[in-house]
């Protein structure tokens, strides 16, 4: 089959609605597809179209005025960094823009969404020569983490497991360490900015496996140009961030049954 005899009877779009219908008029249909890259959002021109200038200059205002509806429905709902509006349609000829919102953590930034994930890499402690850290997406450490933050969080510290795994994992970076051959240690930052999940396994604490997480998070948030970030301490821990340049900020207030302080770091001020 070649593209210009792509047929209404074996197009995808002209068979399939594509989607889960968020918005609908009788021009195009902004969907959201079951498969893609987190949130990835499509308009869709209803009539079997195959380029933009195709079509008529009413018509193209309303193909434009349904993806402008469609970005700031993303900007209220996901308050991403950036939004990708990319039109190919190379494999399915039918006249389709991709709606992509993009965080600075997400998997992929600063490229596309379609390309090659980076793959996992360890680099060895400049401290101690066992011990090595990783920096990653959710989709190249998920397998790794999920057994470290099972054991640390919803084993032991009881928080439910619909709690622990949130709608920002998917968008977080995530630094694993390991000793030897070992996982034992995971945290994220999240694309506010915040840093959370820090945690090791009981049998490696008191080591200093913590500061090294967290020293290998905010080394990601400089290279991602934060200029601030923050994280909820627990009361034992804020004089150790302290000691790591954050300052209190606000009140002490109640999460997952045990009080917790809000502490943020500007990271311009240090080099
Ligand atoms: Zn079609
Ligand atoms: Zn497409």
């Amino acid at each position: 089959m070649t593209l210009d005899k792509f047929k209404k009877e074996d197009c995808f779009f002209c068979k399939n609605n594509g989607g889960k219908t968020i918005f609908k008029n009788r021009y195009c249909r902004t969907i959201i597809p079951d498969d893609g890259p987190f949130q990835m959002h499509r308009v869709v021109w209803n009539s079997h179209v195959r380029e933009f200038g195709e079509l008529n200059n009413f018509e193209a205002e309303m193909l434009f005025t349904a993806i402008k509806k469609l970005e700031k429905y993303l900007y209220e709902k996901l308050t991403p960094d950036k939004i990708n509006i990319i039109s190919m349609g190379n494999i399915t000829p039918h006249l389709h823009i991709h709606v992509v919102p993009r965080w600075k953590t997400d998997p992929w930034w600063p490229n596309f969404t379609w390309n090659t994930l980076p793959r996992l890499t360890w680099r060895r402690s400049a401290f101690e020569n066992k011990i090595h850290i990783a920096v990653t997406s959710w989709n190249k450490g998920r397998t790794l983490l999920q057994p470290i933050r099972e054991e640390v969080f919803i084993k032991e510290q009881n928080i439910p497991k619909k709690k622990e795994w949130d709608e920002f994992d998917p968008i977080s970076r995530h630094v694993l360490i390991k000793v030897g051959q070992k996982i034992v240690g995971t945290g994220r930052l999240n694309p506010r900015g915040r840093l959370g999940r820090i945690c090791v396994l009981k049998t490696f604490r008191k080591r200093g496996l913590g500061n090294y997480i967290l020293q290998a998070l905010v080394s990601e948030a400089k290279k991602l140009n934060y200029e601030k970030i923050y994280l909820h301490s627990q009361k034992h821990a804020v004089s150790f961030y302290q000691k790591k340049g954050f300052q209190l900020q606000g009140k002490s207030f109640i999460e997952c049954k045990s009080t917790h302080f809000k502490m943020f770091r500007s990271l311009d001020l240090y080099i």
